[in-house]
């Protein structure tokens, strides 16, 4: 297993073409969760080096800002077929440096040529609006710039999508990008700044440095945070991440999309087509090892569905395939490091004392060797929502609660810090539309009959609360990458001026 793993990840880095270089003798371990061995060391950046990386990024931003944008979007036109080409290689190194499933570490993938694709026709659509103006022989309009150097920190989970929605939108946007990822999956960052190298060849006349990763911790990713020069940082990741990173951004007055994370609940009404609940739930709370921010959490089951749903729910999670997602085809894999599964393991204890009885939830032995973590998803039925229940733990645990009343389970879904996914199981019109309504789910995505995972890209992709508020991806999204100007156009001989004012000299 160990020969076969680090020979594995030395091969897709070669096939990838990133230069050993860039991985070996740092400072910085980078660890496989399917085993939890060393597979790289990788060179760390200091603030200098962070600086430095800026500093070109800047003199980036003053070329790429005046090439026209549908020429930009030929540039991630051309990176959505070098990550088709890359496809199976980088999925892979996904499955190694994540622990993903071959078939979530090509999705991930997918998710990023999809991007590529939505991004590519809005570089033709960065629409200002012209407005009707109280003066006689003026025109007014909004015209959209690009914005500056975007800074990227993103998380573990989604190691590779997320710099995409960043990266595909900002570059179509006239924005340079700078990456910090997570220092537990650096490698999938190098594969990705070395197949957006090869668009870069193809394209031909980009400037340098339009995209670039830094490597380290939290305190890489402060030099970028801290920088004026950074326009917009974009940061993925959990809420005490957030907490830190929103006020100093907010202190230079610079701009920041904040992801953070999510404690998502499913409502399983009377009327739910059950079948297609409980498979949405299993897929929702037990795929990626619960590792999805948008991963369900909480679940709410009416009284008198709950004897049909629960026992069925109970039997899946004692029955799915937990295993090494190299080399079996087991539904769900490893958690990313010891840490996890400690956080899981508390979280449980926490959830007994508080009156919950786990289904599940203990260390799968013979999956891996003692340096990996797989566990089995537990379901947990708790007599209300308390202790634990009212956090996010990353890990596959789910609370199962019981409602009577309608609009009292409305308010315990919302009773929550965070506000990222939620979803509602139901044949009735009037608890859809309630839920979909200003009263009723207080999250950025709501969902009827689908589970709380697996969003598209083409909607706009956040939540609110203590999910941080920002969104990424599609629909507007683009918006928070550019700086809106307003125009206004005085094409008469005369000067009136707005609301009536006379300033006459
Ligand atoms: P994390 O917060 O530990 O780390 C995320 C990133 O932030 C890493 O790159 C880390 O180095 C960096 N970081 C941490 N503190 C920093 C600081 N003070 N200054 C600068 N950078 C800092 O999160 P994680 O364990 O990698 O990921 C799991 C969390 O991410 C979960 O809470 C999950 O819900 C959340 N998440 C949210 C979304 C979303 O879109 N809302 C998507 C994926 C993951």
């Amino acid at each position: 297993m160990t020969d076969s793993i680090a020979t594995d990840t030395q091969d897709v880095l070669t096939r990838l073409g990133i230069d050993r270089a860039l991985y070996t003798g740092g400072t910085l371990a980078s660890f496989s969760p399917v085993t939890g061995e060393q597979i790289a060391t990788l060179p760390e950046h200091d603030g200098p080096a962070v600086t430095a990386a800026i500093d070109r990024a800047a003199a980036a931003f003053r070329i790429w800002r005046n090439v026209p944008a549908p020429r930009r979007g030929e540039l991630v036109r051309v990176l959505g077929e070098e990550l088709r080409a890359a496809k199976d290689d980088l999925g892979r190194l996904v499955s190694i440096e994540a622990g993903k499933s071959p078939s979530e570490g090509a999705g991930e993938v997918q998710e990023m040529i999809d991007i590529c694709d939505f991004a590519v026709g809005l570089s033709r659509q960065l629409y200002g609006l012209t407005i009707a103006t109280e003066r006689p022989g003026h025109r007014m309009m909004e015209t959209w710039h690009p914005l500056g150097v975007v800074g990227v920190i993103s998380a573990f989970n989604f190691p590779v999508a997320v710099w995409s929605w960043n990266a595909a939108l900002a570059l179509v946007c006239g924005n340079p990008v700078v990456w910090k990822p997570s220092e537990k999956t650096p490698l999938t960052a190098l594969a990705c700044q070395a197949i957006l190298d090869r668009a870069l060849t193809r394209f031909g006349d980009a400037p340098d440095a339009l995209s670039q990763v830094i490597i380290g911790g939290p305190g890489t990713g402060g030099a970028l945070v801290d920088d004026p020069r950074v326009a917009l940082v974009s940061a993925t990741g959990s809420t005490r991440m957030g907490r830190q990173v929103g006020p100093r951004v907010a202190a230079r007055f610079g701009r920041s999309i904040l992801e953070l994370g999510g404690n998502n609940a499913g409502i399983v009404c009377p009327s739910a087509d059950l079948d297609m609940a409980l498979r949405a739930i299993a897929f929702g709370a037990m795929g990626t090892a619960g590792q999805r921010c948008t991963t369900m959490r909480r679940l709410f089951v009416h009284d008198s569905v709950y004897d049909q749903l629960v026992p069925g729910l109970i039997k899946a999670y004692g029955s799915v395939t937990v295993g090494n997602p190299l080399t079996t085809q087991a539904l769900v894999g490893p958690l990313i490091d010891r840490q996890a599964f400690e956080g899981m393991r508390d979280a449980l204890h926490a959830a007994k004392a508080a009156g919950g009885t786990v289904h599940g939830g203990s260390r799968v032995p013979d999956a891996a060797p003692d340096t990996a973590y797989y566990v089995q998803p537990a379901l947990v039925e708790m007599p209300c929502q308390t202790g634990p229940v009212l956090t996010e733990t990353f890990a596959p645990i789910l609370y199962v609660m019981r409602y009577g009343d309608f609009d009292d389970v409305i308010d315990q879904h919302n009773a929550v810090g965070a506000g990222l996914s939620s979803s509602i199981f139901t044949t009735d019109l009037r608890e859809s539309e309630i839920f979909l309504s200003a009263a009723g789910s207080d999250c950025g995505i709501a969902n009827v009959n689908i589970g709380t995972s697996g969003a598209e890209i083409g909607g706009a992709f956040g939540g609110e609360k203590e999910t941080g508020g920002g969104r990424e991806s599609g629909s507007d999204a683009w918006k928070a990458y550019m700086r809106r100007a307003t125009n206004t156009i005085n094409y008469s001989r005369d000067l009136p001026l707005a609301q009536g004012v006379v300033f006459d000299i």
